[in-house]
């Protein structure tokens, strides 16, 4: 009897094995990227988590009374000195609040030395729209500071002050939110620039880039006032930013 031995793969083989790892790489490479995605999205809702519980903590110590939207992270709404642009502030490492408290709003006595004020699928989108946002100003960094904005509608003004016990349904009113950096006619006439989201207004929109391949496709997170952390989409900016009807939607009912 001959015996045989075989001393390497053929040919054939050689290429079953390829495909047989090729077909794997094809099933677990998207799964693999589903499950980071994932992970983000459930790491952006604690953020919110923690900022919803964090900021009412500040309005209980305060009497109840909401801080302006525009001045509750960083204390001016104007531009500080020597600033190339108010709306580049979001990614200039100039107004890193760590690095600078003493351009601080009331919440960032409560909010700070926190890693929470970046959703971890945010620096993806920073850097891709960051340079081309409407309003950037070339040559500043993209190093983002925050990425999470305050329902303008809670806000108090100047002559205004807004109580926290004059909000009626705090389920359905969301405290703060994510935007696009981008703008999407004729959802948002604005993208994220400042601190505040200015839905009341038909100026910002929620968001659209989470969970999806297209980024005007998908949904985003936002806590409300009772504290639960929601996923939403676009279509429900106006209703959830005041259940009272002020805010209206842009687009016709038809299209809702
Ligand atoms: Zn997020
Ligand atoms: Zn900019």
């Amino acid at each position: 009897m001959t015996r045989y031995r075989r001393t390497g793969f053929t040919l054939i083989e050689l290429l079953v094995v390829v495909s047989i790892i090729g077909v794997l790489m094809a099933v677990l490479v998207p799964a693999l990227g589903r499950a980071r995605e994932q992970a983000k999205f459930v790491r952006c809702k604690a953020n919110l988590k923690s900022y919803g519980v964090l900021a009412l903590m500040y309005i209980d110590d305060n009497d109840g009374i909401m801080p302006s939207a525009w001045t509750s992270f960083y204390n001016s709404h104007q531009e500080y000195r020597g600033e190339p642009h108010r709306y580049c502030r979001w990614h200039n490492p100039d107004y890193d609040l760590e690095q600078h408290p003493e351009y601080a709003g009331p919440f960032w006595r409560y909010l700070k030395g926190k890693d929470i004020h970046i959703c971890p699928s945010f620096p993806k989108i920073a850097k891709r729209y960051g340079p081309v946002h409407p309003e950037h100003v070339d040559g500043v960094p993209i190093v983002p500071n925050y990425s999470y904005s305050m329902n303008s509608y809670l806000g108090s003004t100047e002559n205004t002050p807004k109580s926290m016990t004059g909000i009626k349904r705090h389920s359905e009113v969301f405290f703060f939110g994510e935007e696009n950096l981008w703008i999407t006619a004729p959802y948002n006439r604005y993208a994220f620039n400042d601190t505040a989201m200015c839905v009341y207004q038909q100026w910002d929109s929620f968001g659209t880039f989470h969970l999806t391949r297209d980024p005007e496709e998908g949904v985003v997170n936002a806590v409300f006032l009772d504290g639960q952390v929601q996923t939403v989409h676009r279509e429900d900016s106006w209703r959830y930013c005041a259940p009272d009807g002020a805010s209206k939607s842009p687009l016709n009912d038809q299209a809702l």
